[in-house]
């Protein structure tokens, strides 16, 4: 069933049981929020989307409250923009002025909000908290609780979507601390580091580590691209700066996985840069011809210098053609000798729908056997 309420003048039907936030969505008009977040449950924690409710005494959280038949919304009236800009002042009073070296400078919610509410730094005379920065061994994920504006994003995140439950606050009030299990380190309290956490925090209070000053959102280009590891086919943004991947950031428009990613996908990828990481086909140098003057006049390579040329074992790095000729030939070789059931074939669930495709049409019509199988099948 449906309800007919106002919004800023406007006729808005919503679903019964939506929230306000939920029905000014579907009119197209924004109200800003912190602690909130799509994907997690409403906790009305930061106050910044209240608005003006005909008839309450208040002011009313939009994320929390539902809409009802005949309700008429204000969310850019006096109270509600003034109530705003006092939580945004709130949050300052407590906050380091860090934005020029911070991490997530132009991409930090609590600094869009700042500038469109115009609320400036304010003097600190009173108490600032002065938390060790990175306490935590975990190797993925940074922490700076002096940033930490106490949404508890992180906490839903990780209990709600991860199931794993490390983040909950210890104390009350102005001592209200972040902390992972009973106040000990992420990997003892059930962390798997898949990034989550991070994903969702609106500041720069918990970020990638293996990022940290390798180039801030408006240094780097976002290439969309589809994760390698394994067949769910999850997307992410690869962070490139200077030819280099820095980050790897989940993005809300992915269809598959959303913020969501695992350790894998969200940290795997320092092997694309890595020095040991194969770039041509090495073949047997006793499976090659001329091998040692086409070493010689730099054509091909020996793949460890140490080996001598001559050890027909050695492993030479060659061009693809002369390596898919190679194997080809063996195919053919052992197809010969020993009939076509000799091969069995096992598709990685790591290739794409289109390359196991292939894989298959490869195996029963060139190699000539039904032998293939699937990884993900068992
Ligand atoms: S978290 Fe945001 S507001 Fe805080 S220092 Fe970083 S950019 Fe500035
Ligand atoms: S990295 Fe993942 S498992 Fe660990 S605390 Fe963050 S969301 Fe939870
Ligand atoms: S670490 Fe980030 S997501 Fe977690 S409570 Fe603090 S500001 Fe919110």
């Amino acid at each position: 069933m449906n309800v007919t309420l106002t919004i800023n003048g406007k006729e808005v039907v919503a679903p019964e049981g939506s929230t306000i936030l939920e029905a000014a969505g579907l009119a197209d008009i924004k109200i800003p929020t912190l602690c909130h977040h799509p994907d997690l449950t409403n906790v009305g924690a930061c106050r910044m989307c209240v608005v003006s409710v005909e008839k309450a005494r208040t002011v009313q959280t939009a994320c929390t409250t539902p809409v009802a038949e005949g309700m008429v919304v204000n969310t850019e009236s006096e109270a509600a923009r003034e109530t705003r800009k006092f939580v945004l002042e709130m949050l300052l009073t407590d906050h380091p002025n860090e934005c020029m070296t911070c991490e997530v400078n132009g991409e930090c919610q609590l600094q869009d909000l700042a500038y469109d509410y115009g609320v400036t730094w304010p003097e600190h005379s009173g108490v600032l908290h002065a938390y060790d920065i990175d306490p935590d061994p975990n190797p993925f994920v940074f922490i700076d609780r002096n940033k930490c504006i106490v949404c508890g994003r992180c906490v839903r995140a990780c209990g709600e979507i991860q199931n794993r439950d490390v983040w909950t606050f210890a104390q009350r009030g102005f001592k209200t601390r972040l902390v992972a299990g009973a106040d000990q380190f992420m990997l003892d309290a059930n962390c798997e580091s898949c990034g989550q956490c991070v994903a969702y925090c609106p500041v720069g209070a918990l970020f990638d580590k293996m990022s940290l000053g390798l180039g801030r959102p408006n240094q780097v280009t976002k290439v969309r691209t589809t994760c390698s590891y394994c067949g769910v086919g999850c997307t992410f943004d690869l962070n490139v700066r200077d030819g280099k991947i820095v980050r790897v950031s989940s993005a809300e428009d992915s269809a598959v996985n959303g913020l969501s990613l695992c350790v894998k996908g969200r940290y795997g990828y320092d092997y694309v840069h890595h020095p040991d990481r194969l770039t041509r086909p090495l073949v047997r140098a006793k499976w090659l011809a001329n091998v040692e003057s086409k070493v010689e006049t730099g054509q091909w390579r020996a793949y460890d210098p140490d080996r001598p040329i001559s050890d027909s074992e050695s492993l030479v790095e060659t061009d693809w053609d002369t390596a898919l000729d190679v194997v080809a030939s063996k195919f053919t070789e052992v197809k010969e000798t020993y009939g076509n059931d000799a091969f069995a074939v096992l598709a990685s669930a790591k290739c794409t729908n289109e390359e196991n495709y292939l894989f298959n049409k490869f195996t029963r019509q060139v190699l000539g056997t039904n032998t293939i199988d699937h990884c993900a099948r068992l």
